[in-house]
């Protein structure tokens, strides 16, 4: 009703209010993290509906489904019912749906399959073989990178064959068949009418471009759209939102530029920087006051951000507490890092009397979270990882789910291959390969040659053709089934009628019967999604669209927030989010910032925008925690302090343990490369209150010291940072680099910090390093 609307929009402060009251027209909002911008899309999108525009011609676009869920239901409680009515998800979602309706015009069966990246890896790994191909040069999980980076970027495998500098490049790193590989990918999935992710935005923009009447009807239907995380899409989906906007141009998008962490993954910064010269008379709309987290916390962020160049200036502030210091902890292992989180997490809740769910543990990659999970159980602390291997890609689950994609589309072959000997029923290797071959040849699904088996001849013994034809009347018999019956109902039946159940059970094991949980946990899943679908829209609830659901399912999706648990996940994943107290685990040099992201101010720089979207997480309390020593690829690696560490001015933080100098094989921050930096703040170690700092740890053996041992270690304060850079390194040298493995060095160019060295490595081509990051040792 009016007043509780008006309520809302009274609790906004004015800078919030005004792209609230804005109705129509473009307009963008830019603004630091935790400003409210999601809070204004919210708001905005409740008070539309409130004046009047119908909830089926709003089309709003999150980063997680669960966002959107959530934003669903508080606008919701504003407007009511009508809400329910609201197109809502992420650009995968939302279009997965329209191409779902659209699919003929295309050429693909409505029912078509979501390929995951396995999925997809596996096929190319397929096609890679098929070609004879060497896999070490030809990695399939690299292969569909580079094939899902052409697709964001609308490259067509018909553009590709008309852009030689792409067919150039491609070639230049020894892959002169990537081309190939694309159009022979390209060709299974439509034959098995199936789409990857990266095909949910190429066919949709396919669908837009090829369709003017398809686009008209969209435009007229998606009068209002709002994108939360702007600074986060891609190529394609700027097209897309482009084109839908183009008719009534009532397009609302939100974002950070200081927040942009998915540029590896084809995120482009650009569409938020330019978004002002795309539509005419775009009202722009700062929020500088920051609700989520303390005063500390805040302007140590600002303070890690002004380091970078490429940024657009803005101010956040808050009128939050000063609150506690930044906490910095040093560990001696990653185990030992573990075990301070999981004691540190233990008292405050004694203390302060929190719940679990308060505490977030950020980490830069996956593999930190196994030290992690090891201490909290140990004190039985209550946790969730998310990420990783997502409940629905278990073995298990998998092989369940492949059985259901079956029977909505027989012709998805990678679901096919997957548990066609599944229980093993006797059908081969070379069995499939010939149906692999036959299929190609025919240019049809495995699934309808199996359909023909009588009438083509593969030299097949009566007994295997009889095994293939039971299969193909097996899951026949499943499709009258889901005819006729629920998807619970149907989900039940296959996994008895396959024999799956039988073989766990006859496996006996703790996994096995781990395995026969989950699958139980698999059908109520099943039975809360039939009975979610009938609330929303009658009858529905087919297994089609649960499919749909489980292929689109991030992980955070999957949180119902039901239990109380220590959230684990990577940074990337955290956007958006918050929690009162935020550990950021691993501050280590090559680990965070990532070894794979220092060769170019650009990368580093992603690199820092990522730590302060993981700083800013925090509400009342960070801890930034680094060990000396951690496993990484199964060895002990010796590892330094984060540069974020000391990029954050030191009124900020404070020190749980004495101040160790082991920076010595690198300078502070380095002021050539970082600009204007005021060189008073920088220095190597902030001295704690009553502890000298020490000196260096330069005495203990160090395991892996000699890969360093090309750096100086005169002197353990690096005030003439200089002769750090001086390596003695002279062209034609041979160099051993820790990840690039031995190359020889082409060239050397400029000076101090900025001294590069072009390296012709063994494996991975021609690299310029900056050898101030490179880790080079002369051999
Ligand atoms: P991020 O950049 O991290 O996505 P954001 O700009 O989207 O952040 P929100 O998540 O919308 O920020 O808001 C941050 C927090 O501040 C939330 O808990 C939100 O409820 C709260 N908040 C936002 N605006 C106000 C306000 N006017 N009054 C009180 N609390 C507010
Ligand atoms: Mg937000």
């Amino acid at each position: 009703d009016s007043n509780k609307m008006q309520q809302i929009i009274n609790q906004l402060n004015d800078a919030q209010r005004a792209p609230v009251l804005q109705k129509d027209g473009p307009m963008i909002v830019i603004a630091g993290a935790g400003s409210g911008k999601t809070r204004v899309l919210t708001v905005r999108i409740a008070n539309l509906i409130h004046l009047g525009v119908d909830a089926f011609n709003i089309l709003s676009l999150t980063f997680t489904n669960k966002a959107a869920r959530e934003m669903k239901k508080r606008i919701q409680d504003i407007v009511g019912a009508e809400a329910k009515n609201l197109w809502m998800g992420t650009f995968h979602s939302v279009f997965a749906k329209i191409l779902r309706i659209e699919a003929d015009k295309l050429g693909y069966p409505n029912n078509f399959t979501i390929y995951d990246a396995q999925d997809s890896v596996r096929l190319i790994g397929q096609i890679i073989k098929e070609m004879q191909l060497d896999k070490d040069i030809y990695k399939p999980k690299q292969v569909f990178g580079r094939i899902s980076s052409y697709k964001n970027s609308l490259i067509t495998v018909k553009a590709y064959f008309n852009n030689p500098e792409l067919q150039e490049a491609d070639a230049m790193s020894k892959k002169p068949r990537m081309g190939e590989i694309y159009q022979q990918y390209v060709e299974r999935c439509f034959k098995s009418g199936a789409m990857d992710f990266d095909d949910l935005l190429l066919k949709t923009n396919e669908l837009l471009n090829r369709f003017p009447e398809v686009l008209s009807k969209y435009q007229d239907r998606f009068r209002y759209i709002l994108v939360d995380e702007y600074q986060d899409t891609n190529h394609s989906q700027y097209l897309i939102v482009r084109a839908l906007s183009d008719r009534f141009h009532n397009i609302c998008v939100v974002g950070d530029d200081a927040q942009s962490i998915y540029a590896f993954r084809g995120a482009n910064i650009n569409n938020i920087l330019n978004f002002q010269k795309d539509y005419e008379g775009v009202q722009t709309y700062r929020l500088e006051q920051n609700y989520r987290s303390t005063k500390n916390i805040v302007e140590a962020a600002n303070t890690i951000i002004d380091k970078n160049k490429t940024k657009l200036d803005k101010v956040v502030w808050t009128a939050n507490d000063f609150g506690p210091k930044i906490k910095i902890h040093r560990s001696l292992t990653d185990g030992e890092e573990g075990r301070f989180v999981a004691a540190t997490i233990f008292e405050e809740k004694m203390q302060k009397q929190m719940m679990n769910g308060q505490f977030a543990i950020l980490y830069r990659t996956n593999a930190q979270s196994r030290a992690m999970e090891d201490a909290l159980r140990k004190r039985d602390i209550p946790y969730r990882i998310y990420g990783g291997l997502s409940f629905y890609q278990r073995k298990e689950i998998k092989d369940v789910l492949c059985y259901l994609r079956l029977v909505i589309n027989p012709k998805d072959e990678e679901a096919l291959i997957r548990v066609i000997n599944y229980p093993a029923r006797g059908i081969g290797n070379s069995t499939i390969e010939k149906l692999t071959v036959a299929a190609n040849h025919y240019k049809r699904s495995i699934f309808e040659v199996m359909e023909h088996i009588e009438k083509i001849d593969l030299k097949l013994n009566s007994g295997t053709k009889n095994k293939l034809q039971d299969f193909v009347m097996m899951i026949k018999s499943f499709q009258i089934i889901n005819e006729n019956q629920d998807a619970l109902y149907l989900t039940d039946h296959v996994t008895k009628k396959t024999g799956l159940i039988q073989e766990l059970k006859k496996d006996g094991t703790p996994e096995g019967i781990a395995r026969i949980e989950n699958i139980e946990v698999l059908m109520g899943g099943i039975k809360d999604f039939i009975e979610g679908q009938k609330e929303v829209d009658g009858a529905r609830g087919a297994l089609s669209e649960f499919l749909e659901d489980v292929a689109l399912a991030t992980d955070l999706d999957n949180d119902t927030g039901d239990d109380d648990r220590v959230a684990l996940m990577t940074i990337h994943l955290a956007k958006g989010l918050e929690f009162p107290t935020v550990f950021i685990v691993g501050m280590e040099e090559d680990l965070f910032p990532s070894a794979m992201s220092m060769n170019t101010r650009s990368e580093l720089e992603e690199e820092r925008r990522l730590f302060y979207v993981a700083l800013t997480r925090a509400e009342h309390q960070a801890y930034l925690t680094y060990a000396q020593s951690r496993y990484r690829w199964g060895k002990l690696v010796d590892s330094e302090p984060s540069r974020f560490i000391e990029e954050i001015d030191s009124q900020y933080i404070e020190y749980l343990t004495p101040v160790e100098t082991n920076y010595r094989y690198k300078p502070m921050i380095n002021t050539d490369i970082f600009g204007d930096v005021d060189k008073s703040k920088l220095r190597l170690a902030k001295p704690v209150a009553g502890t000298p700092p020490k000196h260096s740890t330069n005495n203990e053996p160090s395991p892996n010291l000699n890969i360093r041992k090309l750096k100086p270690v005169s002197g353990s304060a690096p005030s003439g940072s200089a002769n750090l850079f001086d390596n003695n390194l002279a062209v034609g040298n041979v160099v051993m680099h820790e990840r690039f493995g031995k190359g020889q060095i082409l060239n050397l160019e400029g000076v101090g910090a900025d001294k590069k060295a072009e390296i012709k490595f063994e494996v991975g081509g021609i690299k310029k390093l900056l050898l101030r990051f490179a880790k080079l040792e002369v051999i």
